[in-house]
């Protein structure tokens, strides 16, 4: 199974606001191992698709309305 890829728009110190990503393993057997690579995977910060700078979300302004 391919991993899931999560997005998210964030702001990149290089790069402003980005459409940042992150790979969650995807669900397999046995499962407790599983669950417990998509937690960490989870705790880890989205990346920069271009420069792969690790950002913190909790610098990111509220997203606009569309
Ligand atoms: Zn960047």
């Amino acid at each position: 199974m391919a991993p899931e890829t999560e997005t998210a728009t964030a702001r990149c110190a290089t790069h402003g606001l980005v459409q940042a990503t992150r790979q969650i393993p995807a669900m397999g057997f046995p499962f407790v191992v599983y669950a417990a690579r998509r937690y960490l995977a989870r705790r880890r910060p989205f990346r920069c698709p271009t420069c792969g700078a690790a950002i913190d979300r909790s610098s990111t302004p509220t997203r606009p309305a569309l």
